[in-house]
């Protein structure tokens, strides 16, 4: 599995769509199959284009193309069914607005979850030579709106179900030449409280086992940020020791909307795997200064070494507004070359 720099800038994985991306996402009965692959390339060139602008080490699509529930993974499932309303339509916004899905039959993804086109199509559009990084929900995250009943009566019964699904993914995006995958399990940092953290484990590595050895594989795990709101105690204890078992090459935690609380977790981590640290906060508007990043940075490196670390945002961007996104990654690129003068990193 390819290595990573020392102090390596990276993201999670969205990016907030630009406004007539929203626009069109809400009459997308009006194109035509050519229009709307024009349409997603372009928001596709768009969010690699502010990545590249910042100047990070590794990009992603932004996610630009899971932009309704036809192209996002629930559309690729069979055997599901929408519930006719989530349970709260009024008041401000929350995960509880979205709604859930009945399963209706036999779990399974005939046309795979769609990361292999989105592979594809980054591929096409990024310069030559870009690192470039794929996120795929891991099977605990992806079970969170699926309701159980008499076949899968459990949430773990339907994590399991998806097992299958998610590491055939894994592979074909192998076989297609991808270098870096992140499995996404943040349900299992937000709900990871009150299951055991050794089963969750076991459920990830017999997903990513096929990927293994084959490509840089990361997990993302943070407190949620749909709406740019929390849905868990931020806290990381109650998952270790048992997660320094998960097979990955790096692990992402969420650390600036917590004030760093609870940094000293790199420490272990760093001794077994990369850690990428969440030295951005998504959820705020303030634009963090180059010093406040730079600080970060050095605090970071009093428990890990640069060659384990990696930084970046919190979560995916998505929730954030573009104009602060692309002031906070320029800060985060800018404030971590700093230390990575101080260390002669060049
Ligand atoms: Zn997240």
């Amino acid at each position: 599995m390819p290595t990573s720099p020392p102090l390596r800038t990276t993201v999670v994985g969205s990016y907030p769509f630009p406004g007539w991306l929203e626009l069109a996402s809400q009459h997308l009965d009006a194109f035509g199959p050519d229009d709307l692959n024009e349409l997603l390339d372009d928001a596709v060139a768009a969010a690699v284009k502010d990545q590249l602008d910042a100047g990070l080490d590794v990009v992603t699509d932004g996610e630009q193309t899971r932009l309704d529930f036809n192209l996002s993974f629930y559309g690729f499932l069979s055997g599901i069914a929408p519930e006719p309303l989530p349970p709260r339509r009024f008041g401000p916004p929350g995960h509880d607005q979205r709604g859930k899905h009945e399963i209706v039959g036999e779990l399974a993804a005939p046309r795979g979850l769609g990361t292999l086109e989105e592979y594809r199509r980054l591929c096409r559009i990024a310069p030559p030579g870009t690192a470039l990084k794929v996120s795929v929900p891991g099977p605990y995250t992806l079970s969170g709106r699926l309701l159980p009943n008499a076949q899968y009566p459990t949430r773990a019964a339907v994590a399991q179900a998806l097992v299958p699904i998610v590491r055939r993914e894994l592979e074909t995006l192998i076989e297609a030449g991808c270098r870096e995958i992140c499995v996404d399990e943040p349900s299992m940092s937000c709900y990871g409280h009150k299951e055991d953290p050794a089963t969750l484990v076991a459920l990830f590595n017999k997903t990513v086992e096929p990927a293994v050895g084959r490509v840089r594989l990361g997990t993302h795990l943070c407190f949620g940020n749909y709406k740019g709101r929390a849905v868990a105690p931020r806290r990381y204890a109650c998952l270790f020791p048992a997660f320094l078992e998960m097979h990955v090459d790096e692990l992402h935690v969420e650390m600036a909307s917590r004030e760093l609380s609870e940094l000293e977790i790199i420490g272990p981590i760093a001794k077994r795997m990369d850690v990428a640290i969440g030295i951005i906060d998504v959820k705020s508007y303030y634009i963090e200064t180059l010093t406040d990043v730079a600080d970060r940075v050095r605090r970071c490196l009093a428990f890990a070494p640069a060659e384990r670390l990696s930084l970046a945002p919190d979560c995916g961007l998505s929730q954030t507004a573009r104009w602060a996104a692309r002031r906070k990654l320029a800060s985060m690129v800018e404030g971590v070359a700093i230390v990575r003068r101080e260390l002669g990193l060049g």
